[in-house]
């Protein structure tokens, strides 16, 4: 059996075509959607993140702010710009880029950006909008593994989904939508015993671990839909250098009914899902101002 591929690529074309379409509309009443970018340090992987994440905003109609600061900022002076940023009405979304370095409090610089603005969907006012059912921004990854599913038709009512990792900004959020949608919730992490056990009995798995083609084909049900969160660089071997997921893509294919490559999958929906956020945050901001 040969698995049907999610392409997240393609999926991520039509969204941001949509989105594209939506900011045109905005900028008829008079609002150009914005996004602040908050970026501390040097890590290089960071910095590709933000400048994936304005590359995106440029191409979708939305305006970028990209604010860098050296590794050893004062944090006060990151503060004080989340402050600006959150009363200028021209803003309509802010993220801090994750992580941030050892001397910055990175809950409290989360929970400083204002939750009407708090497009990644972690400050603790909108974690508990999303796990009371009725959120105000769904944290980006699992939104777009949300989008997947839907897009492959998977039914999710009644389904056994498996998390494999348990991190606030995708384990977590990711079993809130997957219980919300119908499905029945296990939730593995490092200390699960026999994760196998678990993962062969997934409808639904979703891995967001962080350790290169840990899943393998003999732990996924026939037929299941396996997500690959997971972005990893392989550090030995043939494929050394090359980004890779979390699931063995070749073994699970052969089992699994649906499955999202890495690259090209969950990741450019990440993305697009933040761009969706900061829209239906410029759309709110517009309703309030007519
Ligand atoms: P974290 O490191 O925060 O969390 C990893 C989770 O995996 C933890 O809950 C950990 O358990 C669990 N874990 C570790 N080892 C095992 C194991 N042997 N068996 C079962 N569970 C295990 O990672 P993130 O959630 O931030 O990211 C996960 C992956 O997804 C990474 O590769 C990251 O790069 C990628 N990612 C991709 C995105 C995208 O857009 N595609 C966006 C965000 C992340 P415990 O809690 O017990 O330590």
């Amino acid at each position: 059996m040969t698995a049907r591929l999610i392409d997240g690529n393609a999926l991520a074309a039509q969204v941001r075509g949509e989105l594209a379409a939506r900011a045109e509309a905005l900028k008829a009443q008079g609002v150009v959607p914005c996004l602040a970018v908050i970026l501390v340090g040097e890590d290089p992987a960071s910095a590709v993140y933000v400048r994936n994440k304005v590359a995106a905003c440029e191409k979708a109609g939305v305006r970028s702010i990209k604010d860098t600061y050296a590794a050893d900022v004062n944090p006060r002076t990151v503060f004080d710009r989340i402050a600006e940023l959150n009363a200028d009405p021209s803003v309509h979304g802010i993220l801090v880029q994750l992580p941030l370095p050892k001397h910055f409090d990175a809950d409290a610089i989360l929970e400083a950006i204002a939750p009407e603005k708090d497009v990644d969907g972690f400050h603790a006012e909108n974690v508990g909008a999303l796990m009371q059912g009725n959120p105000r921004f769904i944290p980006c990854t699992p939104y777009g593994v949300m989008k997947m599913l839907e897009s492959a038709n998977v039914p999710l009512k009644g389904a056994e989904a498996v998390i494999v990792g348990r991190s606030n900004i995708v384990g977590k959020p990711m079993a809130m939508l997957l219980l919300q949608a119908g499905c029945t919730v296990t939730v593995c992490h490092s200390q699960t015993k026999d994760l196998a056990f678990h993962t062969q009995r997934a409808d639904i798995l979703v891995a967001a671990v962080g350790r290169p083609r840990m899943i393998t084909g003999d732990m996924v049900k026939p037929g299941a839909a396996v997500i690959d969160v997971g972005i990893n660089r392989l550090q030995s071997g043939p494929d050394a250098g090359k980004l890779c997921g979390d699931v063995d893509f070749e073994s699970c294919k052969e089992v699994a009914g649906v499955i999202t490559p890495v690259p090209g999958g969950v990741g450019p929906m990440t993305i697009t899902m933040l761009l969706t956020n900061t829209l239906e945050s410029a759309e709110r901001a517009a309703e309030e101002m007519s």
